[in-house]
């Protein structure tokens, strides 16, 4: 580990101050719970200026109801997300997957915002500065070639947030706040499928609550395959949102995280009509395998992370699909 590089640390209490901060310091970074950030910093990712330190900013910890939909402030730690009455009630799928990230320690300090804005990852990055060195860093920082990809000009990192796949198929959307404006976009809008540049947001832009829909009569789930299963970032994760009709399914949306460079949606939509089964599962295996591009980043082979991503969306739509019966 290293040493923390040299920053200012800033203590903003409304929004308005920390995202004018954020656009006057071009080095700066906001910091929520500091789990994924300041780790980074300790092995020599990033030598930010200032560090603006969000938990201050009391507006980003409401959980808020507004005409029916459920308004979730970034600032809001897992732990506290996990047992939030309105979140058990109508989203027990989002309190599944924060209770599903890191360790209780880790939950505990953890916010909403860090996690869907946390770094990608790869064998070959989080590593010690020794460690990357010796192997000439990387195209994602301070080198000028990918280990993964060896002829690419782009990283291929992996993004492993737990919680965003399961936002996705609830259709949530995301509020982003800058120093002039605010904008709503969809939540799958924040991302892109660029490891070393995957958050749209812009240079003076927060995160700043999210926002669920009324569920429509879906059932929602999410699995997660990992090595420890006390604390460990998802090798692949599945989310799910099913609601059936009778006999056929009404809406399927599957979303998936620890695959690529962004969580991403899976194209589902030709199931609907059609009854679950085998041969539906098939389609939705295709349509998986389609959207994953599983690389050499993480120390799990790309051939295990996508059969278990497979097998794990077959179990997990199975269970949606018999417990839309039994309810
Ligand atoms: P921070 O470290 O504070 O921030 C992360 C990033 O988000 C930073 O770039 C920061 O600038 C940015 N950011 C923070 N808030 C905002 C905002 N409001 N607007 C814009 N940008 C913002 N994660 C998982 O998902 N699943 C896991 O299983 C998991 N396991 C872990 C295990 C270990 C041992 C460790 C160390 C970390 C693990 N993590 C895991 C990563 C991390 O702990 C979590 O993702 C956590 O939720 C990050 O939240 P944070 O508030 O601590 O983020
Ligand atoms: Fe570096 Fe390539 Fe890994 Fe990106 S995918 S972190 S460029 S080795």
């Amino acid at each position: 580990m290293n040493l923390m590089p040299e920053f200012r640390c800033h203590r903003p209490e409304t929004l308005e101050e920390a995202v004018r901060l954020k656009a006057e310091l071009p080095g700066a970074r906001f910091v929520g719970g500091g789990t994924d950030l300041l780790v980074n910093l300790r092995r020599g990712l990033g030598e930010p200026s200032d560090l603006i330190d969000l938990s201050a900013v009391t507006d980003l910890v409401a959980v808020r109801r507004i005409e029916g939909a459920l308004w979730l402030g970034t600032g809001v730690t897992l732990a506290d997300l996990a047992r939030h009455p309105d979140v058990l009630d109508d989203y027990p799928a989002v309190a599944q997957a924060a209770l599903a990230v890191a360790g209780p320690t880790h939950r505990a300090a953890a916010t909403l915002g860090g996690n869907l804005c946390q770094d990608t990852r790869c064998v070959f990055y989080n590593q010690s500065d020794w460690w990357r060195e010796g192997n000439g860093w990387c195209l994602k920082y301070k080198g000028d070639k990918c280990h993964v990809v060896v002829k690419s000009d782009r990283c291929y990192a992996t993004y492993h947030g737990d919680i965003a796949p399961v936002l996705m198929v609830l259709d949530a959307e995301a509020v982003v706040a800058g120093p002039d404006s605010a904008r709503r976009i969809k939540l799958a809008e924040l991302y892109r499928e660029s490891g070393a540049e995957h958050l749209t947001l812009g240079a003076g832009e927060a995160l700043a609550a999210v926002v669920l829909p009324p569920t429509n009569g879906r059932r929602a789930g999410y699995a997660k395959a990992r090595v420890r299963d006390a604390v460990d970032f998802p090798l692949a994760g599945v989310a799910a949102a099913l609601r059936r009709d009778g006999d056929v399914i009404g809406e399927l949306r599957v979303a998936i995280t620890g695959t690529n460079s962004a969580p991403l949606m899976v194209p589902t939509a030709e199931l609907a009509g059609r009854p679950w089964g085998n041969e539906a599962a098939a389609s939705l295996s295709l349509a998986l395998r389609k959207t994953a591009n599983l690389l050499r980043t993480t120390v799990t082979a790309p051939k295990y992370r996508r059969r278990v991503m497979q097998g794990m969306a077959r179990r997990l739509v199975d269970d949606l699909w018999n417990e839309a019966r039994s309810g």
